[in-house]
């Protein structure tokens, strides 16, 4: 455990040069119990290690040695809630873009995180727009991983779409599919049918896999297959799934109201189910839940 000010890194650290990192975002909940549980851990944890593997950086470490120490972070800091951000990165040696031998630094950080889209987006629903940045080809950046780099792209898409009024971005992929928000998946509902886009150009979200679970279980028909712009005029509904966004609706579109320009019923079945199932409330998801 480092101190806040003394969690520093040198100027020459290699990924602060060249985006040479991976990361993890996950939450930690409040139960209705009085307890606290971390949402999907193992998940993320994988996820976590699949990009090392996909960048070409291993963690250093076990995944047991990585899970304690996330679970340590939260309890010696007397965190009830918190989103929690494992890094890993590659430290100070080599100047040039080939540094096998650098180390490869991993923190764990958590703090106090409210909704990310905002109380009211989650209650109300989001604007978003479709950014004229296109997502990563899955050739140029590899986005199954969540490696630092490649979040300059979302970086771009979302600073244009709020410096234009908008809450969030919606990307569409290299050949104009849609694929994601900067930060977020996305799901469109017509006709009570649940459509999500497949693992092509996409991070595969653990929040998305939670809902598409839900709505399984539910007994709502699911897809999981590509779906263009149009779509997204023609929707009865769409929202957002994300760590840190949670289940946000989307009202509008490109300036187009979405459905009844409210939450749609789909939409706040699922968003209402994915609330009980962080709160401890759903004994069938508990598996979802690592109590701290
Ligand atoms: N896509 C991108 C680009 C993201 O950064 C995130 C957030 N990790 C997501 C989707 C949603 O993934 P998850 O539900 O696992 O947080």
């Amino acid at each position: 455990m480092v101190p806040w000010e003394d969690a520093k890194v040198h100027v020459l650290t290699h990924a602060l040069h060249y985006g040479t990192g991976y990361f993890e975002g996950i939450r930690c909940y409040a139960l209705a119990d009085g307890r606290s549980a971390v949402f999907r851990l193992d998940e993320h944890l994988r996820r976590f290690f699949d990009s090392g593997k996909i960048i070409g950086f291993p963690l250093p470490y076990s995944f047991e040695e990585v899970k304690q120490a996330t679970l340590d972070v939260i309890r010696i800091n007397r965190l009830k809630a918190c989103y929690i951000r494992p890094l890993a990165f590659v430290g100070l040696g080599e100047m040039g873009l080939y540094a096998p031998d650098n180390p490869i630094n991993v923190l764990i950080a958590a703090w106090s995180w409210g909704a990310y889209l905002g109380d009211d987006g989650i209650k109300n629903g989001i604007r978003a727009k479709i950014s004229s940045y296109t997502r990563h080809h899955v050739n140029v950046m590899m986005t199954k991983s969540k490696v630092s780099g490649n979040y300059v792209n979302s970086v771009l898409a979302k600073s244009e779409v709020k410096k234009a009024g908008y809450d969030e971005a919606i990307m569409l992929d290299a050949e104009g599919y849609v694929a994601e928000a900067s930060g977020e998946n996305i799901f469109v509902v017509r006709d009570r049918i649940v459509k999500t886009t497949p693992f092509t150009s996409i991070l595969p979200g653990i929040t998305r896999d939670s809902i598409l679970t839900i709505a399984r279980n539910k007994g709502y028909v699911v897809e999981e297959e590509r779906f263009t712009r149009d779509e997204l005029y023609m929707a009865d509904e769409i929202f957002f799934t994300g760590t840190a966004a949670e289940v946000t609706p989307v009202r509008e579109v490109d300036n187009r109201q979405v459905g009844r320009g409210c939450p749609g019923a789909v939409t706040l079945d699922l968003q209402q189910t994915f609330f009980d199932i962080i709160k401890g409330k759903d004994e069938k998801y508990s598996t979802w839940l690592t109590y701290l």
